[in-house]
Order: C-alpha cells, then sequence, then structure tokens
C-alpha cells in the first residue's frame, strides 16, 4: 500500500490547556495540582504532599512535581479567543491554499475537550470560531474567485459512523474515492451559505450526539465528534480549465481517554470502552508513524486502516497537512492520574 506509506516532514504543534476548577471540586478541594509558566511550561503536583503550602515554596522545593513544556500552554485564565488565536487561526490560510489540516482536543472526561471545540452559549469554541472566519475570509474574496464552502459534522460512536447532520442517523461507511480521496457514503455535506445557518446546524448535531452517563462524569462523552470544513474555489476568470484548489479543516472532540477500568464500567459499557480505546490508540500509533517518518525523512508504513477515526483521517494527517493537539486537563486533585496520562501522551506526540 504505497498510498499509506508517508514521506516525512509533517509537523504537530502540541497544545495543553487547563480548566478551572469546576465549584464542586472547590468545595471539595480548592488547591488546583496544575500550574502553567509562561505560556509553555505545565507544572502538575503531586497530591500526596500538602496542597496548603504557598505556591512560591512549591517553586522552591519541586522534587516531586513534573514539569512538561509544550508549543503552548494555556492556564484556567485563556479564554476560548487566546485558544484560537495560537492553534487554529495561523491553519486557515493553507487551507484556503488547497491544503487539509485536523486540530483535535484530546483527553479524560471533564478534561475540556467540548468547551474548548464547541464551547457554550456565550463563550463559543474553535469550530464556531473557525468557521466563522473562514466564511468571511471567503467573503473578502469573491470578487475574483467562485468559491464553495462545505460543512459535515459526524460522530464515531462505539466504531460506527453516523451523521450528525442528519436526525435519522443510520450507520454510514467511510471509503477510498480514487479521485476524492476519503469519503463517508452519505454523509450530508451543508452548503454554508450563511453563518446563522451553520451555527444552527453545528448545535441540532451536538444535541444528537450520543454520550451517556458513567460513573466517571455525568457529562460523560463516549463518542467522537467530527466536523469537517471543505473549501473548494477557482478563479473566475480563468474559465473552464481554472484550477480547483480544495482544502479540508477537521476539528474532532475527541471520546474521553480515561481507561474504562477507571469507571467502574460492565459489560457493554466495557466493550464500547475498547472501541473507543481502539480510535484513540491507532491515532496514538498514527503520530507517532508520522513521528518516526519526519525523524528519519524516509518511508514509514502508517496504520490508517486500524481504526474508523484514522481511516477518516487518512488525507489530513502527515504529508501537507498540519495538525494541532490540544491536550485538555483538569487541575483538580481527583484527576490527577487522567491529567498525568494526558501529559505523557501529549509530550510523546510533540516530539514529531
Ligand atoms: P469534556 O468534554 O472533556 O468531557 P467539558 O468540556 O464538558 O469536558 O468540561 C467539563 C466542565 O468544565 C464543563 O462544565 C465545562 O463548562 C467546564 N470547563 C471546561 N473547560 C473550561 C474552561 N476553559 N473554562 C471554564 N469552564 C470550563
Ligand atoms: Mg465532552
Amino acid at each position: 500500500h504505497i498510498s499509506q506509506m508517508q514521506q516525512g516532514a509533517s509537523k504537530i504543534l502540541v497544545a495543553v490547556r487547563a480548566r478551572p476548577l469546576t465549584k464542586k471540586e472547590s468545595a471539595i478541594n480548592d488547591k488546583p495540582l496544575v500550574h502553567v509558566l509562561e505560556d509553555k511550561v505545565v507544572i502538575l503536583l503531586d497530591p500526596s504532599e500538602d496542597l496548603s503550602v504557598p505556591e512560591e515554596i512549591f517553586r522552591q522545593n519541586r522534587s516531586r512535581e513534573k514539569q512538561y513544556a509544550f508549543d503552548y500552554s494555556f492556564s484556567k485564565d485563556c479564554n476560548q479567543d487566546m485558544v484560537y488565536e495560537k492553534t487554529t487561526k495561523f491553519l486557515i490560510e493553507g487551507v484556503l491554499n488547497g491544503f487539509n489540516a485536523t486540530v483535535f482536543a484530546y483527553g479524560a472526561t471533564g478534561a475540556g475537550k467540548t468547551y474548548t471545540m464547541i464551547g457554550e452559549f456565550d463563550s463559543p469554541g474553535l469550530m464556531l470560531k473557525t468557521f466563522l472566519e473562514v466564511f468571511s475570509r471567503i467573503e473578502a474574496l469573491s470578487g475574483q474567485r467562485d468559491y464553495i464552502v462545505k460543512l459535515s459534522y459526524l460522530e464515531i460512536y462505539n466504531e460506527i459512523v453516523r451523521d450528525l447532520l442528519n436526525p435519522s442517523m443510520e450507520t454510514l461507511e467511510i471509503r477510498e474515492d480514487p479521485a476524492k480521496g476519503v469519503i463517508v457514503a452519505g454523509l450530508n455535506e451543508i452548503l454554508a451559505t450563511s453563518p446563522e445557518h451553520v451555527i444552527s446546524s453545528i448545535r441540532n448535531g451536538n444535541r444528537r450526539r450520543t454520550s451517556e452517563y458513567t460513573e466517571a462524569n455525568e457529562t460523560s462523552s463516549r463518542s467522537h465528534a467530527v466536523l469537517q470544513i471543505v473549501v473548494e474555489h477557482k478563479d473566475k476568470a480563468s474559465g473552464v480549465n481554472a484550477e480547483i484548489l480544495v482544502g479540508k479543516l477537521s476539528l474532532i472532540d475527541l471520546a474521553g481517554s480515561e481507561r474504562a477500568s477507571n469507571t467502574k464500567n460492565r459489560g457493554i459499557r466495557l466493550i464500547e470502552g475498547a472501541n473507543i480505546n481502539r480510535s484513540l490508540l491507532a491515532l496514538g500509533n498514527c503520530i507517532n508513524a508520522l513521528c518516526e517518518a519526519s525523524e528519519k525523512g524516509g518511508k514509514v508504513y502508517i496504520p490508517y486502516r486500524d481504526s474508523k477515526l484514522t481511516r477518516l483521517l487518512k488525507d489530513s494527517l502527515g504529508g501537507n497537512c498540519r495538525t494541532v493537539m490540544i491536550a485538555c486537563i483538569s487541575p483538580f486533585v481527583g484527576a490527577f492520574e487522567d491529567t498525568h496520562n494526558t501529559l505523557t501522551y501529549a509530550n510523546r506526540a510533540k516530539n514529531i
């Protein structure tokens, strides 16, 4: 499978975002385990130490804490705009020039992935901000170029693909088309003609997302939600022979990365957990392989076929594509293990 071999040169930007403690958490323990220094460094304190010691003393006595450096580290005080500016806005230029890019939020349930990607009514996340900017960039160029912006929104739940823009939510298949690349047969693509239309479509899609209660967190989400924005354009003046540029931006709210064993789940839940891990594991394996390819500069096998998520992203990870990982972490004492695991995962990814 030559098509699955990638030449090197792929680049990944790794950012970490720490959320604030929730009210419920503060009532239990109001000392955060996570500190961010100079927009780069994340310090994870050991919860077995006395957290009532003032911060300055921590800084002098760092024997048991863990430190990590990333391209960007966002503290709890960084708002949606700051995260958007540093992680996603710069990708839009490339997408308008015909390149693909992927942004994904990784982390345990409750760490802030959905807040980052989708956001809330008064603080919209990356999906909406990105779409609005693509839309306004294109409107500004519409005098010289013919444009189409298409949007699709799907979820992968238990290794099954469903269309979040279609209320019937039937199962969809991922295929590879020699001309078009990766396609999801039957997936709705809405023509983005007005921001309002898109905003309401995304909101309706979010309501359809499969998300069920588990003991780990009441807002637990076991599905990967993938928003894809495709921009096609060509010069107005050059007629039928005009070169059409096509770029795709994938924005992904991944399922929780915690292990099934942490949630006391049984039966079907465990099977679901295993499948979620399959897509996440495959994503990690592809990223590691891309890392190897970029170090060696040669041809390396990338195991895209190992899961639905990686099959879908085959044309959007590696090669000329830009990838951004936003690892979301909680500062709560009770989340220490998840936070540690996420920082370890993110730390491995940044070597690409
Ligand atoms: P996940 O999708 O990773 O399970 P959520 O995005 O649902 O986690 O976040 C869990 C809770 O924390 C939600 O109540 C959310 O509103 C809140 N939250 C997450 N990130 C932030 C943030 N950066 N600022 C304020 N609240 C946040
Ligand atoms: Mg979520």
